[in-house]
């Protein structure tokens, strides 16, 4: 008896979910299209959103919209701010702190310059997150969700290691919050979750590999639908492969590192030393500068050089996880059309015969500036799915 009681409960816990998850894909919709998507009972959706829209998850609105057979359909619209969270994007130069919203999207509140002890970092982030949380009704926040430039161990909430920055085995959750939950994870993750949220094409596909194009390389790798993080959340770290033996000294103490090559840092450094003068207050901005001033001759080396460095780590990805398609993001999705059919051309005449030679990489379709920065978009994300058993 009672597990049947339990039975009853989780299939109505996973209706729910259900209902919400296409709620927050489809943000207007109506209670006939929630049925048709999901295959539930209309009576059961029907009950479903009385609940939801009881517990401020979403509205009904009035609307000319008219179904099948001409009577007015109520549309139902998500509350973005049922609930919300502090989403903060750690970089190597800058972090980032915005708001969270109940769809996915976020807004960038405040910046500073990312300190390199962890001790002066934690202090102006808790000083920094005070002043949001002042503004948001405590009923209704989730907790702090954080994108990391470096190793994580998701389920511990633990900051594993950031070569850039020299922090190992590190915990944010003691000094911002002992109240409420604080999520971590890594940076290209988070992008991969956002991108697949976001991204219609990828919509059925489980096997994508993301490339974050930062200060560093990291790449949040995604087979049969799942992130793969690996034994000790390096998975990701392809950044770190050795790409030449003797090659240029890498943060982690190794050198000849792919990224150490390709990171907006390797390839702004390129562009200092042979005396171009690059606007911008960091290295991702001077990367950005690159690739506006991409049709200008004097630029020219420096695209082969971006397109070149990216091919040769894409190439080693494609051959070890032979992925349905490769996304590139952080700086390097703003690279211009013609160089991407360039790289995707050198990494197609160099992959493996078995991969039938046509993979497939495209940018990421998120922004990497200011409000829909794909690492936050999937902090966003990431808290609201750690969370949501506990609001339906
Ligand atoms: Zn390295």
């Amino acid at each position: 008896m009672i597990n049947r009681k339990l039975d009853s409960e989780n299939i109505g816990k996973s209706n729910r979910r259900l209902v919400l998850q296409l709620l927050r894909k489809n943000l207007i919709t109506t209670r006939r299209d929630l049925a048709a998507a999901s295959g539930l009972n209309p009576s059961t959706v029907t009950k479903i959103i009385r609940e939801f829209l009881v517990a401020g998850l979403c509205n009904e609105v009035s609307t000319e919209v008219t179904d099948r057979i001409g009577r007015k359909a109520i549309e139902l619209r998500l509350n973005r701010k049922a609930y919300l969270s502090i989403v903060v994007d750690i970089g190597v130069e800058e972090t980032s702190i915005g708001k969270g919203y109940f769809d996915g999207t976020t807004s960038i509140i405040s910046s500073f310059k990312t300190p390199s002890t962890f001790e002066e970092f934690t202090k102006v982030l808790v000083e920094n997150t005070g002043e949001i949380m002042k503004k948001i009704p405590k009923y209704k926040f989730l907790g702090y969700s954080i994108s990391v430039p470096g190793m994580v161990d998701v389920e511990q909430s633990k900051i594993v290691y950031v070569p850039h920055l020299g922090w190992k085995d590190v915990f944010l959750k003691d000094s911002l919050s002992k109240r409420y939950p604080v999520v971590l994870d890594n940076e290209a993750n988070l992008s991969l979750i956002a991108e697949k949220w976001n991204n219609p094409d990828l919509a059925g596909l489980g096997d994508i590999v993301f490339v974050y194009v930062s200060e560093g390389i990291g790449c949040g790798i995604m087979l049969g639908g799942q992130i793969h993080r690996g034994r000790d959340y390096s998975a990701g770290e392809i950044g770190h492969m050795t790409v030449q033996l003797d090659g240029p000294k890498c943060y982690c103490g190794n050198s000849g590192c792919w990224e150490t090559f390709a990171s907006s840092e390797a390839i702004v450094r390129k562009a200092q030393s042979s005396g171009l003068e690059l606007k911008g207050s960091n290295n991702n901005e001077r990367y950005l500068d690159i690739l506006k001033n991409h049709e200008k001759s004097e630029y020219s080396f420096l695209i082969e050089e971006i397109e070149k460095s990216l091919a040769v780590g894409i190439v080693n990805i494609v051959n070890s996880l032979d992925p349905e398609v490769i996304v590139l993001g952080g700086v390097a999705s703003m690279i211009p059309e013609e160089a991407l059919k360039r790289l995707t051309g050198i990494v197609n005449s160099k992959v493996l015969y078995a991969t039938g030679q046509n993979i497939e990489v495209r940018r990421s379709i998120l922004d990497t500036h200011g409000k829909t920065s794909s690492n936050m978009i999937g902090a966003a994300l990431h808290i609201i799915e750690r969370r949501v058993d506990d609001f339906i």
